[in-house]
């Protein structure tokens, strides 16, 4: 199962793209209806709201949401009672209604108020829908809304900034329609469909070798949301969850793929299934680190990869005390600080690159003489900052 979370601003064209998901045969679970059936009449939800609220705001055993809303409009303490009722029956009628999908659904999860909620990492996948503000106003302004109305919603709501932190595809809906269905139809078979696939069935789609391109700034926000979504699978059987590797290091050049470490106290194969079902299966046949400097035993890890076909990442699960995980917190921390090694180690990735070395683990084993002299540089480092894993 994909869970794909869907939000977009009022009026940015959020139900036209649930619409077209639910077309292709995706599980659409609605919020603001979730939201409204907890309270319909005869339901323990409205007897609740009626309990705390009074049997004013449902005349006649119907909700009066204009009434309701008055009260709490006005009042945060009993905004806050009125959540504390609602919000856990819509939680845990989201939950059965995905629950009862099936093992091969992608579920489409539409919420207005992902992004203000802080819901990300709650899916495999975030889309986001948007258009300039201009163009929502005068599309509300159609569907029958004033426009003093429509832009004070639209300033309700959060910014395009908080969106675009949040967006891991964004479709942008400032044109025709039969532009932002063609999106939305490229997006279900190319990256929804086997993106679903991989994880039900544990697999990775082989996207050949990446190549590398210059530090792309969106790789912080991008790895922002792995993480928690990674913390969020692991929970308190990891000590700590880290973006990792060249990607972290500004200014450096790397492939386009994200490394993470998570550290366990001792490791075994308890987060194989958690992290798979998270979107990260276990990638077989990368269980040990090579000794450095060469010549001693391997230490044994776990390594994970996004099953997403469209995003590259790695997950390198190591015990606490693997020297491998003080070093691969060392070395973006000591890069980041020197912009001299920086230099360095670019020079010599794109020399490799240059070889032509088409396997990542190929062009992996030929960096190793340049780490093995590199690490009491590193360690000299951290020692002169007084830099510790914290
Ligand atoms: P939301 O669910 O985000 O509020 P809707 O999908 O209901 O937005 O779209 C808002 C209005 O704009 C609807 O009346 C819809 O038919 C119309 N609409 C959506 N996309 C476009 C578009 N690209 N061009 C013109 N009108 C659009």
């Amino acid at each position: 199962m994909l869970r794909v979370g869907l939000t977009g601003g009022i009026g940015s064209g959020k139900s036209t793209v649930a619409a077209r998901l639910a077309g292709h045969g995706a599980l659409v679970v609605d919020a603001d209806r979730v939201a409204r059936e907890v309270v319909e009449p005869g339901t323990p939800g409205l007897a609740a709201v009626v309990a705390e609220f009074g049997a004013d705001v449902a005349p006649g055993g119907v909700l009066d949401r204009g009434r309701l809303a008055g009260i709490v409009f006005a009042d945060a303490a009993a905004r806050q009672r009125l959540n504390g009722i609602v919000h856990p029956l819509v939680g845990a009628r989201t939950a059965e209604l995905i629950a009862a999908a099936p093992e091969d659904a992608v579920v489409v999860h539409d919420v207005p108020l992902l992004v203000e909620n802080a819901m990300g990492a709650l899916y495999h996948l975030v889309l986001v829908v948007d258009a300039p503000v201009d163009t929502r106003v005068s599309r509300l302004v159609t569907r029958g809304l004033t426009e003093t109305d429509a832009r004070a919603r639209i300033a309700a709501q959060a910014t395009e900034c908080a969106r675009r932190a949040v967006a891991d595809v964004w479709l942008d809906n400032g044109g025709a329609p039969d532009d932002l269905l063609a999106e939305v139809d490229a997006l279900w078979t190319d990256r929804l469909v086997p993106y679903e696939e991989n994880i039900r069935l544990r697999k990775h789609t082989d996207r050949g070798a990446p190549v590398l391109v210059d530090h792309d700034p969106t790789w912080t926000t991008l790895a922002e949301r792995m993480l928690a979504r990674l913390r969020l699978a692991v929970g308190d059987r990891a000590v700590r969850v880290d973006h990792v590797g060249s990607t972290s290091v500004p200014g450096l050049a790397a492939k386009d793929v994200l490394d993470f470490q998570v550290v366990v106290p001792a490791l075994d194969d308890s987060l194989d299934e958690p992290l798979a079902a998270a979107g990260f299966p276990r990638l077989p046949g990368f269980d040990e680190d090579a000794p450095h400097p060469p010549g001693g035993a391997p230490t044994p890890k776990r390594t994970h990869a996004s099953a997403d076909p469209a995003r590259w990442a790695n997950v390198h699960v190591r015990a606490a005390d693997s020297p491998f995980t003080r070093y691969t917190l060392l070395f973006p921390a000591w890069l980041r600080a020197d912009e001299a090694a920086r230099a360095e180690y670019e020079a010599v990735k794109r020399g490799l690159t240059a070889d032509g070395f088409d396997s990542i683990p190929e062009y992996g084993l030929a960096k190793e003489p340049w780490f093995d002299q590199a690490i009491p540089r590193a360690d000299a480092w951290a020692a002169s900052t007084g830099w510790t894993t914290g």
